[in-house]
């Protein structure tokens, strides 16, 4: 069975939590950049989740630009955005997440999950302070998600709109789901396993390129490495000179 990849919700986030990086002159790619991230996305779940908990989010997001702003900017741009370990973890546990929802995709609402359980982690701490914790965030899902998997890459813009999820025997059966015992048994392999990051890969910029390492990778594209002037090396496909690196999320 395949790792799950990420929503395009999630990679939306994802990317746009570098550009916060980069609007913050930060050199890390931490938590609290997707955190913000998830509270600025337009007509995102997360925004759903805090209606559903009626918390405003607009105090919420000036905690975590508060917190953002401690962090000192450094003093050039061009630098390699590295991700602190405290992503890795949090990607771990929203993989974690999907695996308990039972979903084969990685939501913004799991990358929301995993960081409002992030032990000690400052957003979670800001989250608790406006009473935001897990089990508060799994009560609002229920009410949004109602019992509706994660099945395909768009699945939160349609929570609303699609009519309550119903199993395709046909689509089980090929996934190997339909024999309870060895589902389990997969599925607690795959929880303790869950690993995740990120893969950067020189690419020569060609989508069809890109596409082969995605998949080469089993990720789901972020974007192009940001503030990177030039890639050396060749296209790990193509072998062309590389003009940029492109970045992979993944869990493995
Ligand atoms: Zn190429």
């Amino acid at each position: 069975m395949q790792p799950p990849k990420f929503t395009e919700q999630a990679q939306e986030v994802l990317a746009a939590s570098q550009e916060i990086v980069r609007r913050y002159r930060h050199s890390q790619w931490d938590v609290e950049h997707i955190l913000l991230a998830l509270l600025e996305q337009e007509g995102g779940v997360t925004a759903e989740i805090l209606e559903e908990l009626g918390v405003d989010i607009e105090p919420v997001r000036g905690k975590v630009e508060q917190a953002l702003t401690r962090t000192p900017p450094v003093a050039y741009e061009g630098k390699q955005i590295y991700p602190t370990p405290r992503i890795e973890g949090v990607f771990r546990a929203a993989a974690s997440e999907a695996e308990r929802f039972n979903d084969e995709f990685i939501g913004s609402e799991h990358l929301f999950i995993a960081i409002a359980g992030e032990w000690g982690g400052e957003s979670a701490k800001i989250l608790k302070e406006f009473g935001i914790d897990e089990e508060k965030i799994y009560g609002a899902l229920q009410k949004i998600r109602g019992g509706q998997r994660i099945t395909d890459p768009r699945a939160e813009s349609k929570y609303r709109a699609l009519e309550k999820y119903s199993r395709d025997l046909t689509e089980l059966a090929k996934q190997g789901k339909l024999d309870p015992v060895i589902g389990r048994e997969e599925e607690i392999k795959r929880v303790m396993g869950a690993r995740a990051g990120i893969v950067r890969a020189p690419w020569c910029g060609k989508e069809e390129c890109g596409k082969a390492i995605e998949e080469k990778t089993n990720g789901s594209v972020l974007g192009e490495e940001p503030n990177q002037k030039r890639t050396k090396g060749n296209c790990s496909v193509c072998s062309k000179p590389a003009k940029t690196s492109i970045l992979i999320a993944r869990t493995y």
